[in-house]
């Protein structure tokens, strides 16, 4: 599409309206869809801002390779929008697949910008492809095989007619030799079936295997505000159903196509035995392709429609399931069926009403099929008649059509089919994989071959990702700056919500600082590698995942080469090795996913061992002491000063009693450090410090 105008506030509504329409057409999803016409708003925009109304702009939108690409000329000054924009219009940037580029050429600004769609089927197959190596020696061996079985089932009917002919006069000899013919084309052809699927299996599974694992690696590199935003759920999905779809892909197509081809080269066949009795079949051919090309297109529009309510369902019952503790003891069980089931009826009535249509149209097209076939066995009738055919080419004849008529059309129709549903599964692992909604960890270079544990923060602000990207984050931290020496117990304390968990996020390089620097020993966490700010930094947090595998594996997973001592020790220092001597499989007792066979307290010392057995310089606890009793607590502490001035330790306390030994205690407040000291001088200097201690009396 194309558009020209000047900066008034209809034309630019007509350019974003066109855009939104344009992209929608072609297949982009709603999430580039919105950010594509919210980026082009807010550059015209701009523009307007400084330049008036009356600036001409011209804007090129079109599918190129399947992407959309956006084209977008401003006759004015030079002004670089990308730099100059918006909060918004940055943000948007930020979130798409590839950076927009701007240039200034005589006279006019250019901004040119691309949003994938990521649903050609080349561009998938490609991608596919990719995860094929290895394996593309057995892909073509089974292609060659699929090709020879197609010129055999192509000689089968000229030889069936034969010796149909021959059985009616009777030829002895004739009919053993077409015997032994289709004895021989029936043998190989079983055998190069049979390699064809041998070979696809094992493309099909080495290629799955490729595909999963590479997601698995994918989907753990993700960041935590990807994660916060997407939510776990929806990778299951893609990662058991989509990637099957995929590895399937190849050997489906090639199943298809040579189908296909099979029914081209009946097609052929006919055509060498008779050019106008050709022209005749392929006529009636594609009228039924073109009916079967309609359905697809109408179920296509239905489909999409199912699956969005089909989602709605399905994500409700992951809830449901997730949350059914909850909704037993609040006794909501009623409430939460209603609902529920108004959403299966949903979902299940748009897919009825998909499925009514399908088979509405494919009744239609079966008729028909029945009619052409009706016509075409009446044509070779005449034909005979007049004497213009023989009676054995006629069998043949009628043996291609029966086997074009039926299953050809089926044949595409399942193609068509077929296409779809993996462009849309190649579509979302590609997402995950490559995508610009899930962005992946970045880690710097430097590796420290000894870290001390000395924490710093200079001015940091921070701000979790907004999910709705058009809204102003809240920063959560605000210029917080803190120093911890190496070897030294910190605690963090403040109200609930004042940012303590968020400080040891950052630290642990689970978010990234807005502005401001964090640093360990001195060295910028970003141009950290991965393992020296994972390897070394041990924490324990708020909410600590307990895997449903035995005591013994959980404590293995960290730590694959544990010896029974080093695990024995672990637990006794957090004190749960009695609980666990309790139980009655001792450390084989599987504790349930999350762990719900344990109480709070344990579930908190279980994490607390297994953060013990790394080989930590910084450890962080985030109130991972708050379900204990004073004396288990007490316990803790004791261990606690053991390794005080080996490690450095950060401590978010539940209760300020814990923390009164702290060599330095932050109080902070709203984002910030209030104020710093130890206990003793927080008492005398901190009013809300003396307050909150006095509270808890
Ligand atoms: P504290 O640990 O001191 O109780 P947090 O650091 O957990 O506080 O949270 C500080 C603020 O950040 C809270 O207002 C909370 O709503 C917000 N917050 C915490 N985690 C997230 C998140 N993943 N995404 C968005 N906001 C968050
Ligand atoms: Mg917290």
């Amino acid at each position: 599409m194309k558009l020209k105008g000047n900066l008034s506030p209809d034309r630019i509504n007509e350019a974003v309206t066109q855009v939104l329409d344009f992209s929608e057409k072609n297949g982009l999803n709603r999430d580039g869809r919105v950010r594509l016409s919210v980026a082009l708003e807010e550059i015209l925009l701009e523009y307007r801002e400084r330049y008036g109304e009356s600036v001409l702009f011209q804007l090129v939108v079109l599918n190129r390779n399947g992407n959309i690409h956006v084209c977008l000329r401003v006759w004015c000054e030079r002004l670089d929008p990308l730099r100059s924009g918006t909060d918004i219009l940055r943000r948007v940037l930020s979130r798409m697949d590839d950076a927009p580029t701007w240039e200034y050429r005589s006279g006019y600004n250019q901004i040119d910008f691309t949003s994938a769609v990521y649903s050609t089927m080349l561009k998938n197959l490609r991608f596919s492809w990719e995860y094929m190596r290895g394996q593309r020696q057995f892909f073509l061996i089974a292609v060659v095989s699929q090709l020879i079985s197609v010129v055999l089932s192509i000689a089968s009917p000229v030889l069936s007619a034969r010796i149909i002919v021959a059985y009616t006069q009777s030829m002895f000899d004739q009919i053993i030799l077409l015997a032994l013919s289709i004895f021989a084309v029936r043998f190989i052809f079983n055998l190069v079936l049979f390699v064809a699927n041998r070979s696809y299996n094992r493309v099909y599974n080495k290629t799955l295997s490729n595909l999963e694992g590479t997601l698995v690696d994918a989907a753990l590199r993700i960041t935590q505000s990807s994660m916060d935003e997407n939510g776990t759920g929806l990778f299951i999905q893609r990662l058991t159903g989509d990637t099957t779809r995929l590895a399937t892909g190849f050997n489906t197509l090639a199943d298809m196509s040579t189908s296909l081809l099979n029914y081209l080269g009946i097609l052929g066949a006919v055509f060498i035995i008779s050019p106008p009795i050709f022209a005749v079949v392929l006529a009636l051919i594609i009228m039924q392709g073109i009916f079967e090309r309609l359905r697809n297109a109408r179920v296509n529009v239905l489909d999409r429609i199912y699956r969005e309510s089909n989602e709605r369902f399905t994500g409700f019952v992951g809830e449901m399931v997730k949350g059914s503790t909850d909704v037993k003891v609040l006794n909501s069980a009623e409430a939460f069926k209603t609902e529920l089931a108004a959403r299966i009826n949903d979902a299940n009535d748009k897919r009825m009403y998909m499925q009514s249509k399908s088979w509405a149209y494919r009744l239609a097209r079966m008729e028909l099929g029945a009619f052409c076939y009706l016509g075409f066995m009446v044509l070779l009738a005449y034909l005979i008649k007049g004497g213009s055919l023989e009676a054995v080419t006629a069998i043949i004849l009628f043996n291609y059509y029966s086997q074009l008529d039926y299953s050809a059309i089926a044949a595409l129709g399942d193609f068509l089919e077929f296409v779809r549903d993996f462009n849309l599964s190649a579509e979302r692992v590609y997402e995950i994989l490559h995508g610009n909604h899930f962005a992946k960890e970045h880690f710097g270079e430097k590796k420290l071959e000894v870290v001390r544990g000395a924490v710093e923060f200079s001015h940091v602000t921070f701000a979790y990702k907004s999910f709705d990207f058009l809204r102003e984050p809240r920063d959560i931290l605000k210029d917080m700056s803190l120093y911890i020496p190496a070897g030294k117990t910190a605690a963090l304390v403040g109200l609930s919500g004042s940012g303590k968990s968020t400080t040891i996020n950052l630290i642990s390089r689970l978010y990234d600082t807005n502005r401001g620097r964090i640093k360990i020993d001195g060295v910028d966490i970003r141009e950290l590698d991965q393992d020296t700010i994972r390897s070394n930094i041990a924490v324990v947090s708020q909410k600590p995942y307990l895997f449903n595998v035995s005591i013994r594996d959980n404590l293995r997973m960290i730590k694959p080469d544990m010896t029974e001592e080093e695990m024995l020790s672990v637990c006794k220092k957090a004190c749960i090795h009695e609980d666990i001597m309790n139980m009655t499989d001792g450390y084989d007792t599987v504790i349930g996913e999350g762990g719900v066979n344990l109480s709070g307290g344990q579930r908190q010392r279980l994490a607390i061992a297994r953060a013990f057995l790394l080989d930590y310089k910084i450890l962080m606890l985030d109130e991972a002491t708050s379900a204990l009793d004073n004396i288990t607590q007490a316990k803790i502490q004791e261990t606690l000063m053991g390794i005080h001035g080996e490690k450095t330790i950060i401590i978010i306390a539940h209760r300020l009693s814990t923390i009164i030994n702290a060599d330095i205690i932050f109080f902070i407040e709203d984002g910030r450090v209030l104020n710093s000291g130890t206990h003793k001088e927080l008492l005398n200097k901190c009013e809300k410090y003396r307050l909150l201690y006095e509270g808890e009396g």
